[in-house]
């Protein structure tokens, strides 16, 4: 895939065809093969690097708070607009609230609402549905950890704690489609919805408002900004490499290099969360690429609707971790969109970054596991001459797969890139969602806007109360890297 020779852990670039997601069936007429200029800029005050969520909701947040002066953003991507984890994923939304640091879950849960009322607010047509999120346990050791965690944060964070019950009971785990579960716990905020049409809506927006400006500078061949600034967006322009400027008068000190030419920019943000080593190859072992594999699975005739969104997890003694994740579609065919099996595949899927090939294996595990994991109802009655294969596997309309991006401390990293770490001043990121960005990267990426434009209180991020545990920091580093490596801590299920 690459020209360079890649190190130890270092992420590839994006596949050039990758397989074929639930959620790219119906495109953006607007955003496919879309260049809001036939030619890149040559200047931009800020470069955008990647157009999933990260990027789209830092381009909106940079536009909404550059105050009127005109910050110019261009964004590049490698493939079309939102094909990459957030174009692929599960379709879940769901906040931890019993993570071990009940700041994370805050932010978290800020997260979660922030992108509810969003959608509410602008009526964005992505499917959103608030439901009940379901975390069942399949090895009591996993349960007795998660109700250990809900009774500490009863103690400390009772309003946090609120928002999750331990369920014990056959009959309720009957109700909630588990009856094969230890137990569970059940969170009250939780959602699903169609990620693509959500990040698709922010893109379209920002073109609408502000794509036009920019077209009609080119026009007019003037070199300069007008009132508002202007939105650029480049599909299919892969970069290719950062170049550190010694310091120009007019502030232009990241040299951004595509096959389709250099823009200089002021800053530059790495909103390509697992493909991020790819361009600062000192993160091949703080941001890992792991592939993961979902399937959009046809209910069976009479099954029930699902009310609740599901995590399934357990250590089974004879087979690999489990650690999957279903919703179902609240309309049309009402696929039930399953992802997971993860440990069933090639090494895992680390250090993985092409997303061009489905995993027979985990394709399989995918298309059965709803049978061991679930009761569901309706489907054809079991005779004698039936072949277990059968009677148990679900039809798949569509299966595929995505990078996500594992951090070494299973935190994203959130700042500016220092030097010591391959960066320099005006290099930023917001990656490393380690396969949970949708609660996370609304409101990572409006941190990273604050401390790039000095705004949101002190200009460190904590207008959203930024975690510490995100900030990207030396002794942080320190710490991380004397940490088992991605690997090691997946071997180990440390990221369950
Ligand atoms: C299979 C799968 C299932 C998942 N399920 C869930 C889930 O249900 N719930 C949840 O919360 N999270 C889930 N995740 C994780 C979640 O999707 C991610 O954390 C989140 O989407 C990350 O968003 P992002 O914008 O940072 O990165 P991405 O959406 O990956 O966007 C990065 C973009 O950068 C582009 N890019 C990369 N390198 C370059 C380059 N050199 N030049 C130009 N462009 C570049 C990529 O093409 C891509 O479009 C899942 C991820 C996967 C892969």
């Amino acid at each position: 895939m690459t020209g360079i020779t890649l190190q130890d852990g270092q992420a590839d670039a994006p596949s050039e065809r990758s397989t074929r997601s639930y959620w790219h069936r119906e495109p953006s007429n607007v955003l496919l093969g879309h260049r809001t200029t036939t030619s890149l800029p040559p200047t931009a005050d800020v470069v955008v690097v990647g157009s999933g969520i990260t990027g789209a909701f830092a381009a909106r947040f940079l536009k909404e708070s550059d105050g009127g002066d005109g910050t110019e953003v261009l964004m590049l991507e490698a493939r079309e607009a939102c094909w990459g984890a957030t174009g692929r994923n599960g379709g879940h939304c769901q906040p931890n609230l019993y993570v071990p640091a009940p700041a994370i879950a805050h932010f978290e849960a800020q997260t979660y609402t922030f992108l509810r009322d969003f959608v509410v607010s602008h009526d964005i047509p992505c499917d959103w549905t608030s439901l009940q999120g379901v975390h069942a346990f399949y090895t009591p050791d996993l349960l007795a950890r998660a109700a250990l965690r809900i009774a500490d944060l009863a103690r400390s964070h009772p309003q946090l704690a609120a928002g999750a019950r331990v369920v014990r009971s056959a009959d309720k785990l009957a109700d909630l489609h588990i009856p094969g579960a230890v137990g569970a716990v059940v969170q009250t905020a939780a959602a699903s919805c169609w990620p693509y049409k959500l990040v698709s809506w922010v893109l379209e927006d920002l073109l609408r408002r502000f794509g036009a400006q920019e077209q009609k500078r080119k026009a007019d061949g003037v070199d300069g900004t007008n009132g508002r600034g202007w939105f650029n967006l480049q599909t299919n322009t892969p970069v290719d490499h950062l170049q550190r400027l010694g310091g120009t008068d007019d502030g232009y000190r990241w040299m951004v290099h595509t096959s389709r030419g250099q823009v200089a920019a002021r800053h530059v943000l790495l909103a390509c969360n697992g493909y991020t080593s790819r361009l600062v190859s000192e993160l091949s072992d703080l941001i890992v690429p792991v592939r993961g594999q979902v399937a959009a699975l046809l209910p069976r005739a009479g099954q029930d609707a699902l009310t609740h969104s599901y995590v399934f997890m357990g250590e089974p003694p004879d087979g690999p971790v489990q650690d999957d994740y279903l919703i179902q579609r609240p309309c049309g065919k009402k696929e039930m969109i399953l992802g997971g099996g993860r440990g069933w595949g090639e090494g895992k899927g680390v250090g993985v970054s092409a997303d061009d090939w489905i995993d027979p294996v985990v394709a399989r595990y995918l298309r059965r596991a709803l049978a061991s994991s679930m009761r569901l109802g309706g489907g054809r009655k079991k005779t004698d001459g039936d072949e277990d294969d059968k009677e148990e596997e679900m039809e798949a309309d569509y299966e595929w797969t995505g990078i996500m991006g594992f951090s070494r401390d299973g935190c994203p990293w959130v700042g500016e890139v220092p030097a010591w770490l391959g960066g320099g001043d005006g290099l930023w990121m917001a990656a490393g969602y380690t396969g949970h960005g949708m609660p996370q990267a609304a409101l990572c990426a409006k941190a990273v806007v604050d401390m790039m434009t000095g705004q949101g209180g002190d200009g460190k991020g904590d207008g959203v109360g930024l975690p510490d545990e995100f900030r990207v920091t030396k002794s942080r580093v320190e710490m991380a890297r004397s940490m088992d490596t991605v690997r090691e801590a997946d071997a180990k299920n440390m990221f369950l």
